[in-house]
Order: structure tokens, then C-alpha cells, then sequence
């Protein structure tokens, strides 16, 4: 069974979900934590991550974890891709690719000097399937 059918949206998380969906920047926590004030004044850092951390166990948003680099956050959970400034760490969107797209090109990244790739699939192997009950 989904925890997110049981867990009520507090007006707070409902404003870090809106302010987060109202940029295409993937802000950090702190960064949203900025944004979160204005509207929040009396929010703390610790709330909007633990806010963030429900938001993303319950699928309303993504997560972007690099190695060696701060988690970012996205409104935006339909499946995409992103290009990453190994330089300064900000993250723009690749406009979606369907199956018969050929390679990306390079007045889709968002004017980057390409100098690689990486694809990630991340799930549960076998093993962990059978100990882990799907998240939907
Ligand atoms: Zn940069
Ligand atoms: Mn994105």
C-alpha cells in the first residue's frame, strides 16, 4: 500500500511544492530554502529538507544525486533528461527524446560544450525485490 494516499499535505509542503514547481532552475535545498522564505519567514533549512525528502518518497518530485555534488530537486517527474556543468553544478533540461529521435543536438543543450555522458538505470536488482514492497 502507498504511504502517499495516507500522508495529508501540510500548507507548508504545499508551498515548497509549488515554488519548487514555479522554477526550471533544480535548485539545491538551500536555494529553495531562499525562495521558500519569502513566502514562509519563519521556515528552517531543516524543514524544507525533511519536506523535500516526503515529496520525493511519495513521487511528486525528483531527486538528482550526483557523485561529489549537492542533491537537486525537480518539479518536473515526467521522465527527461538533464545536462550538468561539472564547473558550477546547474543543471538545464534536455527537451524530451522519443524512441525514433536520433542523437541529441546541440541546439538542445542549452548552449553546453558537451564533453561526455553518462546513462544511469537505477532500481532494484532480484534480490531486493523480494524484500522491498514497490513504492506504487
Ligand atoms: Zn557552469
Ligand atoms: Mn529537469
Amino acid at each position: 500500500m502507498s504511504n502517499a494516499k495516507l500522508r495529508r499535505n501540510t500548507p507548508q509542503r504545499k508551498i515548497i511544492l509549488e515554488e519548487l514547481r514555479a522554477v526550471t532552475t533544480h535548485p539545491t535545498a538551500a536555494e529553495l530554502y531562499d525562495l521558500v522564505r519569502r513566502r514562509l519567514p519563519r521556515v528552517s533549512l531543516g524543514t524544507v529538507y525533511r519536506n523535500l525528502e516526503v515529496l520525493h518518497q511519495d513521487g511528486m518530485i525528483r531527486k538528482l544525486e550526483f557523485a561529489g555534488a549537492e542533491a537537486r530537486f525537480d518539479g518536473t517527474t515526467t521522465e527527461h533528461y538533464h545536462v550538468r556543468c561539472r564547473q558550477c553544478g546547474r543543471i538545464e533540461d534536455i527537451p524530451e527524446l522519443g524512441p525514433d529521435s536520433g542523437p541529441v543536438q546541440p541546439a538542445q543543450l542549452a548552449g553546453f560544450r558537451i564533453e561526455g555522458h553518462r546513462l544511469e538505470y537505477v532500481g532494484l536488482c532480484p534480490a531486493c525485490q523480494t524484500t522491498e514492497p514497490a513504492l506504487h
